[in-house]
């Protein structure tokens, strides 16, 4: 057996620590390690299996890698099943992680209490191995689908970058999170030159064509895996920038108007360049919790305005002072 370098949760052979594979990843949840070596046997071939002997085991274990379906027994001690569940579904981070229950308690009253706690299915020992991997098979599939669907619902379907959607709600859990560590946060809000000339000289496709060849030169820049780029609205981008003080994004603007410069995208009605350019505006502040990320935006509209206004192609920037 191998060990994951997560404390006492235990990767079986097939799981190799830092390697992710394509497979789905089941974490298989139970105090009696001869009811983990069956399931085990079970799903090694078409899962990566991962296992915990306890319930606090099982939740560090997610917050380092979240599995895609949970096999949790419900009478253990320490910590029973249903508790485990609980505190996975009272997490951000961890709450659409499908849980069945597994347990030898036979009864409808547990079962239903099983679906309140917020597991998926409920299945009962002495199992029948075909039923279980049905419904593991079933439970992955949804689990598949649901992945798809939410990370569509946070794609923007021209560029690939995060949308609207995903802007707002990431901005909303940054701000918290950098006023709880007293970090500054910045934004960075971008919008191409002369784009309605470029779709009236070009065509609207080959409009779409430079959006997207945008977007990727964007996210080009991009290393810090908070870092976020999104598509604004048509023509328009905008960066959170999470624990970065003003000088630290001036620098990344400045990465970002050169990378779409160097993009070399020939624009012929632009007054500015004979290629595509785009104007960015800089803000930075250190947010207070309670107050609203709204005035950031704001204030990085104002300084993309200026940038327009002295001339376009370039970056404005200002520092909210501390109130
Ligand atoms: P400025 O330098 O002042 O920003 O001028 P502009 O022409 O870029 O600004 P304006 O707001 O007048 O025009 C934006 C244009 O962006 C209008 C529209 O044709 C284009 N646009 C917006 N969304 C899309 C899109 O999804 N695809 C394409 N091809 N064009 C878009
Ligand atoms: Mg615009
Ligand atoms: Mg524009």
């Amino acid at each position: 057996m191998t060990f994951t370098d997560k404390p006492s949760a235990i990767g079986l052979p097939n799981a190799t620590p830092g390697e992710p594979s394509e497979k789905p990843l089941l974490l298989i949840v139970d105090d009696q390690p001869g009811n983990i070596q069956t399931l085990y046997e079970l799903f090694k071939d078409e899962c990566e299996v991962c296992m915990a002997t306890n319930g606090p085991d099982a939740l560090t274990f997610c917050q380092f890698r979240q599995p895609d379906l949970i096999l949790l027994d419900v009478i253990m001690p320490e910590m029973g099943g249903y508790a485990v569940c609980q505190r996975l579904k009272s997490d951000l981070l961890t709450q659409n992680i499908p849980i069945i229950f597994v347990t030898a308690q036979n009864n409808p009253m547990e079962e239903a209490q099983g679906f309140e706690k917020g597991g998926v299915d409920f299945i009962a020992k002495p199992y029948h191995a075909s039923v279980v991997k049905a419904r593991v098979r079933t439970h992955l599939t949804l689990k598949r689908q649901s992945d798809l669907l939410r990370s569509l619902s946070l794609t923007d379907g021209l560029t690939g970058v995060a949308n609207r959607r995903n802007f707002d709600a990431t901005l909303q859990g940054e701000w918290r999170r950098c006023a709880r560590a007293e970090h500054p946060l910045s934004l960075i809000l971008i919008d191409v030159d002369f784009f309605k000339r470029y779709n009236d000289f070009y065509g609207h496709q080959a409009g779409d064509v430079c959006l997207q060849s945008i977007a990727l030169a964007l996210q080009s820049i991009f290393k810090r895996s908070h870092d976020l780029v999104a598509r604004y609205g048509g023509e328009e981008f905008i960066c959170i920038l999470p624990d970065t003080p003003l000088e630290g994004a001036e620098q990344k603007a400045r990465q970002l108007e050169k990378a779409v410069r160097d993009l070399c995208i020939p624009h012929e009605k632009s007054e500015v360049a004979d290629v595509i350019t785009i104007s960015l505006g800089v803000a930075t502040t250190n947010p207070v919790k309670g107050e609203n990320p709204e005035d950031l935006i704001g204030c990085a509209d104002n300084q993309l305005y200026l940038a327009k206004r002295s001339g376009r192609a370039q970056m404005r920037s200002l520092q909210i002072p501390r109130a």
